[in-house]
């Protein structure tokens, strides 16, 4: 259903009074909650998993590892909960000039209030559980906008937390589409913090939101820079699965290879070897590259891919498109002028950029408005480390693919990719505020005095 603007300030004011109960319920009862949800989850992973197969065509055995790894998640989340927002600061004045120890301030970590959170398709339940754990655990309610496409697996995992035992009100869920209900919601007066992942909407999201704390994990244009002493067999094979797994539809994936020249025709083919290979097919069937999401997406990608015919760029597979299924390809000797070169596809198709230098490599991937992941291949630790330093990227991976996890991992986009920072413990800190209660003493007190 499209929920009414009413229907979204009854939720919001049920939201409201269940977060002042939720966060006077201590936190060893928060955690054993959350256990309980992450366990229910995890029992109902095939029903789930069969949602997101349906829903958004994720291959069926990563959509069942989808919904494992969300309550493997809040597990962790409800862990971590307990150790960090169980520990407070002590600070003394007399640390700072000019005073005495007549004061003691005790600073600990207070929930905001009302969280929403709003995760893409791509991801329906994972990047859902990435917010809602963290919130609760802290002591906040939150208010889940589905993507709409993924809103049944979403519905259904919900629901798991609800079976729980959550108290009414303090964990909903608002269906709709966001271009409809979307400003409605992310301007709503009963409101406390927004975590949003997404793509350019979360750009104007920032915008249009009020006086509250963002975390913004938003797209990217992973760069995959490739040195000549690189091993090739591993890059070739880490190209195949960040480029293309899920259908080159994940915000890591790998969505722009800068290869020195030299090594450039060996990866072309190990990688072309590889994406023979693949299985292109309906999700029921396991199959490597399903259809992407909507018309919409496939239409754009095609948008891409033809200007980068036009452009000149060399078509390593013939394309071919049967309604929303996209068969993998390789765009090689792509060049800047193309729009491949900078914008997402977020689809099956890679272009690769030859280089001459290193320095070349790190220019197109500092010169992009994203900067999420990136990653290098090179046996040498030390260039390595220079040029992850020189990478205006979240994360840079070392040897392997982009990837967002393991989930307590930090996970961070610069520029246009984010604002704020993920992981399990950054989360739950960005979900609360210090409060600070301050001790005047009538005199100074000093320890062992
Ligand atoms: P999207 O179109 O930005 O949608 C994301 C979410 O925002 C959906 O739930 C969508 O709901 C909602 N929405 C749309 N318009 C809205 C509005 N005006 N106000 C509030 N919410 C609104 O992104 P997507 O197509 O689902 O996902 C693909 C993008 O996400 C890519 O750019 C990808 O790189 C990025 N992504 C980033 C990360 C990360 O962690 N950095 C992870 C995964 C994906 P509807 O479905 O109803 O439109």
């Amino acid at each position: 259903p499209a929920c009414t603007q009413e229907e979204v300030n009854k939720v919001m004011d049920a939201a409201k009074v269940a977060q002042k109960a939720w966060a006077r319920t201590p936190l060893w009862k928060r955690a054993e909650l959350l256990h309980k949800a992450a366990a229910i989850l995890k029992e109902h992973k095939t029903p789930i998993a069969e949602c997101l197969v349906k829903e958004i065509a994720k291959p069926a055995k990563d959509a069942v590892s989808e919904v494992v790894r969300s309550g493997d998640l809040v597990s962790y989340t409800a862990e971590e909960g307990v150790r960090i927002l169980g520990e407070g600061k002590l600070l003394v004045s007399d640390s700072f000039p000019g005073n005495e120890r007549n004061k003691y301030c005790l600073s600990s970590k207070v929930p905001l209030g009302v969280v929403l959170a709003i995760p893409p398709f791509n991801y329906p339940v994972n990047l859902a559980v990435s917010k809602i754990g963290p919130a609760l655990i802290a002591g906040n309610s939150l208010v889940l906008k589905p993507p709409t496409q993924g809103a049944v697996a979403a519905l259904h995992m919900v629901h798991c937390f609800h079976l729980a035992g959550f108290p009414k009100g303090l964990i909903s869920c608002v269906t709709g589409k966001g271009s409809e209900i979307g400003d409605f919601l992310t301007m709503h007066p009963g409101v406390n913090c927004i975590s949003f992942t997404g793509g350019d909407t979360g750009i104007a999201i920032s915008k249009k939101a009020g006086m509250v704390p963002l975390q913004m994990e938003l797209g990217g244009k992973d760069a995959c820079i490739v040195l000549e002493d690189a091993d090739l067999d591993l890059v070739a094979a880490n190209i195949v699965k960040g480029g293309f797994s899920y259908s080159g539809q994940r915000c890591t994936a790998v969505k722009v290879v800068l290869i020195m020249e030299a090594v450039a025709d060996t990866v072309v083919e190990k990688v072309n070897a590889k994406l023979a290979k693949l299985k292109v097919g309906p999700p029921e069937d396991d199959s490597d590259i399903t259809p992407v999401v909507t018309e919409s997406s496939a239409n754009f990608i095609e948008g891409l891919v033809m200007d980068a015919k036009e452009k000149g760029a060399t078509f390593c597979q013939e394309y071919r498109r049967e309604g929303n299924l996209i068969w993998p390809l390789l765009l090689d000797h792509v060049r800047p002028d193309m729009r491949i070169a900078w914008e997402e596809p977020f689809g099956p198709v890679l272009p690769v950029i030859r280089i001459n230098s290193v320095e070349e490599g790190i220019h197109h991937c500092n010169a992009s408005n994203f900067g999420l992941q990136g990653c290098v291949f090179t046996r040498d630790i030390n260039k390595a480390i220079m040029i992850s330093d020189a990478m205006e990227s979240g994360t840079v991976q070392i040897n392997s693919a982009p990837a967002r996890g393991p989930d307590h991992f930090p996970f961070q986009g610069l520029k246009d990719s984010g604002i704020g920072s993920q992981g399990i413990t950054n989360s739950i800190n960005m979900m609360t505020k210090v409060k600070s209660t301050v001790i005047n003493l009538p005199s100074p007190s000093y320890t062992m005095g």
